[in-house]
């Protein structure tokens, strides 16, 4: 199946094809056709499956295909509304546009915070037909009467149940009182909460249920190893892996901002260049981070779960566990990020006494017990007893309260970290293997803290 028997518009086809795409993904061969018939759609899909395309594709064929509706003076309207949880993949979401569409008339902006809004004000005065936006910037625009949304005809929340994680609920439902009635609207979520169900109940007309397998169920491509090692001996063994295999583009978790800090300063001592990318940094060092080990000149990227998001890093070929995650769902999302679209990537799990219980949760959830290598030179030692791990290091205050609760986040942070308040959820996988159409089994509930 090619994607010009999907029916997209040539110029499209062409476009996708100068990229070197040279068929659909699963979730593409499903949310095209689907998105192109204007129902409104419930995709089950994590970063890597290729659904920002998924999505993208039929929304510019739609928009090139017909004009705008309602009265032609005055301002051209923006048409279609693309929410997403991080700056960082609101800004890949819209190069995924500009990729997709350059050989369309349609143009696209990209409006998240920590960045001055002056510029955006300016570039909404030209024509905006596609908006890829994070939720807080986004409402700061309306307030300011710089934004109308009135006439947009196609949302998409992408990555929705991180969105719910973040505390952007109360934002998104302002945003959605501002959208006409009569509109198309696309959801996008990793996982199904009830929060997420709840949603997607008040938000969808009739929609069309698509999923794919989770990457997990069928990581075949992914090799996924264990290294059981000491708490204190994590960071020697790391840089030990990362010299003898001569490991470049390295993305390496650690729980906490702090942790990030400081394993990123130790690996750039031990001479491996080394950076932190997480929600206290400045959008610009985070900008040039990412660009840094895009290009390789950077050897390792050290984040947090949140910080990492979106990241997209085509064929990114190692991802390490520093540290296991708390939220076992997390772990796949982060060794999502290895051995995408078919390319081989390795997740390397380095795992102390500590963190048998977390490591057991992860394993409950993949269905499968993880190979246990142990390193020549950094065998546990058995006498050491495990402690409780540390949930908050370095001052890691929860983030943000969402809007409407004050105190306010200051705005260098405004994307990230939105938590919301009350009960923790409960997050389930939409997607399973031989699943299909279904919202998935409960996992288990969430822990109360979710740290960075
Ligand atoms: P996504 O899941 O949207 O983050 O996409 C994951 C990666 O797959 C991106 O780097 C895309 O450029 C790439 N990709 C998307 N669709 C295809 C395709 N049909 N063939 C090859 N690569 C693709």
């Amino acid at each position: 199946m090619s994607f010009a028997s999907l029916g997209l518009l040539d110029d499209i086809v062409r476009a996708v094809a100068e990229l070197g795409y040279t068929e659909p993904t699963p979730i593409q061969l499903q949310a095209i056709p689907a998105v192109l018939t204007g129902r409104d759609l419930l995709a089950g899909a994590q970063t890597g499956t290729g659904k920002t395309a998924g999505f993208t594709l039929p929304i510019l064929h739609r928009l090139a295909n017909r004009a705008s509706k309602g009265p032609s003076e005055g301002r051209p309207p923006v048409r279609a509304l693309i929410l997403t949880p991080t700056r960082e993949l609101a800004a890949q979401v819209e190069e995924s546009v500009q990729n997709y569409g350059k050989y369309l008339k349609l143009t696209s902006m990209t409006m998240f915070g920590g960045v001055s809004i002056n510029p955006q004000i300016k570039q909404l005065r030209s024509r905006v037909d596609i908006l890829v936006a994070t939720p807080g910037r986004l409402l700061d625009h309306v307030q300011q009467g710089t934004l109308d949304l009135s006439r947009i005809e196609i949302l998409v929340l992408d990555e929705a149940d991180r969105m719910l994680d973040m505390g952007f609920i109360r934002d998104i439902k302002k945003i959605l009182a501002l959208l006409p009635r009569d509109r198309q609207n696309l959801l996008f979520s990793a996982t199904f909460s009830d929060e997420i169900k709840a949603l997607a109940d008040s938000l969808l007309k009739s929609p069309e249920l698509i999923e794919v397998a989770r990457r997990n169920a069928t990581a075949d491509t992914i090799a996924q190893k264990v290294h059981p090692v000491d708490r204190d001996k994590k960071r020697q063994l790391l840089a030990h892996l990362i010299q003898e295999h001569n490991w470049f583009q390295v993305l390496v978790f650690t729980r906490t901002k702090h942790g990030a800090n400081r394993l990123a300063e130790q690996l750039d001592k031990d001479g491996i260049s080394a950076m932190a990318i997480h929600g206290n940094k400045s959008q610009g060092a985070r900008t040039r981070a990412l660009s840094e080990f895009k290009e390789g000149s950077l050897q390792v990227l050290v984040a947090t779960d949140i910080a990492a998001r979106g990241i997209d890093i085509d064929q990114l070929p190692h991802v390490v566990n520093f540290e296991l995650p708390n939220v076992p769902e997390d772990y796949v999302h982060r060794i999502g990020r290895t051995g995408r679209a078919g390319a081989e990537g390795e997740a390397v799990s380095l795992v102390c006494v500590d963190e048998k219980k977390l490591l057991a949760d992860i394993e409950k959830l993949i269905k499968r017990e993880l190979p246990k290598e142990i390193v020549p030179g950094f065998e546990p030692d058995p006498s050491i007893k495990p402690e409780p791990i540390q949930q908050r290091s370095g001052g890691g205050a929860r983030q943000g309260q969402g809007r409407g609760g004050p105190p306010r986040k200051p705005a260098g942070n405004a994307s990230e970290g939105r938590q919301s308040q009350g009960k923790p959820q409960a997050r389930q996988p939409v997607a399973q293997a031989g699943n299909h159409n279904s919202r998935g089994p409960s996992v288990g509930r969430r822990p109360t803290g979710r740290h960075q």
